[in-house]
């Protein structure tokens, strides 16, 4: 019999840069270090919840591997895979338009890292198994709605196509954590759960700003080529230091890879809801999950978080401005190793342009429409003032676009879009500008090429499932009471976002009114 190798972890972020002498685990400002031991917690009570099994087989770490008992283990940090350096990673922000110093994981303990069957490198981070140097005030666990939600919601974006972290397991901690949800002075027991987040780098734009801010430029400039030789290699292929070229075209492929990320979001509908800077992924993915949600109804003034219902700063509809807001403050603290503003100022405006030009391809793609023609802009907008009269949901609405018969010239609306209001009837004039706004697609839609199949190409860029609100909440709920059918029913699900599954009618529905205005379904508190 061949004798199974054990996984074996990988320590190259902390063999490469300035780690913290300091062993001891205990709150502080860190100094001259990107990173500082911490050992996750011991979880004796840990259950395994949930896991993908997919990720797990690429990473060669799943229960099948390692057994269920270890796998358990493992991923509630009770045992160490041999070549772990636990460490949590430091690193600034900027909260809510405002520096916050240092911040640092304060409840995520990277493992170290995995190589895949393709050689690619995967950091393997707790989140939620304990405290670190960088957890300030707070407990450094997370507790079981927010890790169910992460979990979800992760692996829900990857099948969608939108770049993300990615989640490989959900275990339940066996212990519990005092939140005070709704921040009225009432703290709750919940229960605690732990999520294993999987990404080549957890690497955020607060990691640059922490040392820009603190006049650290040598500590900044070893992050920075770190950054570039594993993750970007193809922007410095040659042996020898980085030159100013080298971190000039990183900041562009920065800005290239966000604007990506931004046009995802905005085709599917999510709102991330705490786009501080240090949630900012310098590799262009959707990094930690919070108080995120998806629009039902479409609405660039919603956002999901109730810490922001004031300001509405990471409102749906203004999040790529603040995605370039955010890349400015990058911008600011690349700036010393760069020494000059034209080349940061020239990756800005290519933000704008590349998000405007990929954004009306995206809006192209889900209107169905092939050739490029001057007036698209116009005719998306159009539709978007349309969805705005009356609550639209917006992910049905597009199916069924997609569902149109192009050829058939409509005189009336028909109720299959009809059924995708909240309202029944909003009126004469707003049913006008419908038909008008739908009599123009249709024409724009004959003069293509009408033998391509339109539904088709449609039906794989706007999604039938998506995650929505009130749908993970009930997954929370059962799953509170020991009831884990309706987590397992998402996660499935949610693998074919764009196919229609025969029996799950009831996970691509319009929100129901009970829901709307319910905590966790409409709102969410960063409490977690
Ligand atoms: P967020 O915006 O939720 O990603 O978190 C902002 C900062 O707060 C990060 O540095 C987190 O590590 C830290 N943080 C959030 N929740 C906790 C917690 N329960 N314990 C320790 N640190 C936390
Ligand atoms: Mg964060």
């Amino acid at each position: 019999m061949p004798t199974q190798q054990p996984p074996f972890l990988l320590d190259d972020f902390t063999r490469s840069l300035p780690g913290d002498p300091e062993r001891r685990n205990y709150r502080r400002q860190v100094r001259g270090a990107c990173w500082s031991h911490a050992e996750p917690l011991q979880f004796p009570k840990a259950r395994l919840l949930t896991h993908t099994a997919v990720l797990g087989e690429q990473l060669g770490l799943s229960p099948a591997i390692l057994g269920e008992d270890r796998f358990t283990r493992v991923f509630s940090g009770s045992e160490l895979l041999p070549g772990s350096v636990p460490h949590a990673q430091c690193y600034g922000g900027h909260q809510f338009g405002s520096w916050a110093g240092q911040l640092g994981d304060g409840r995520a303990i990277n493992l170290g890292a995995v190589l895949d069957k393709e050689g690619q490198q995967h950091m393997l981070q707790l989140k939620g198994a304990g405290p670190t140097p960088y957890s300030r005030t707070a407990d450094g666990l997370a507790v079981l709605r927010s890790s169910l939600r992460e979990f979800l919601c992760s692996e829900a974006m990857h099948h969608l196509g939108v770049p993300t972290t990615r989640a490989l397991s959900l275990v339940a901690s066996g212990e519990e954590v005092v939140r005070d949800m709704f921040y009225d002075g009432n703290p709750q027991a919940e229960p605690g759960a732990i999520v294993c987040r999987v990404a080549p780098s957890f690497l955020r734009f607060g990691s640059y700003e922490l040392f820009a801010a603190r006049q650290q430029p040598g500590l900044l400039r070893q992050l920075a080529d770190y950054t570039i030789r594993r993750h970007f290699p193809l922007l410095a292929p040659n042996p020898g230091p980085l030159e100013r070229e080298n971190y000039v075209a990183w900041f562009r492929t920065v800005c290239e890879r966000t604007a990506e990320l931004l046009v995802h979001w905005m085709r599917v509908g999510f709102v991330h809801g705490v786009m501080n800077t240090d949630n900012m992924s310098i590799l262009g993915l959707t990094i930690d999950y919070g108080p995120y949600g998806w629009l039902e109804p479409y609405d660039p003034l919603w956002t999901p978080n109730t810490t922001d219902a004031e300001g509405r700063r990471y409102r749906f509809g203004q999040q790529p401005q603040v995605a370039l807001w955010n890349l400015v403050q990058l911008a600011n603290a690349l700036y010393p190793l760069i020494e000059e503003t034209a080349p940061l100022e020239d990756s800005l405006d290519h933000y704008r342009h590349h998000y405007e030009q990929q954004w009306l391809q995206m809006m192209r793609g889900k209107l169905g429409l092939q050739q490029p023609d001057p007036r698209d802009s116009a005719l998306c907008e159009a539709l978007l003032e349309c969805l705005q009269l009356v609550e639209t949901d917006m992910t049905l609405l597009f199916r069924a676009l997609g569902d149109l018969d192009s050829e058939l010239a409509v005189e009336q609306l028909p109720a299959a879009l009809c059924d995708c209001w909240y309202q029944r009837q909003p009126g004469e004039a707003v049913e006008r500008q419908w038909l008008d706004w739908l009599q123009r697609y249709q024409q724009r839609l004959r003069e293509e090429d009408a033998t391509t199949d339109r539904r088709g190409r449609m039906r794989a860029v706007n999604p039938l499932y998506v995650l929505r609100n009130y749908l993970a909440q009930q997954a929370i709920d059962d799953a509170s009471a020991g009831d884990l059918g309706k987590l397992l029913e998402l996660q499935q699900v949610l693998q074919h976002p764009y196919t229609e599954q025969t029996g799950k009618q009831h996970l691509a529905a319009k929100r129901p009114e009970w829901a709307r205005h319910k905590a966790g379904c409409s709102m969410l508190s960063c409490s977690s």
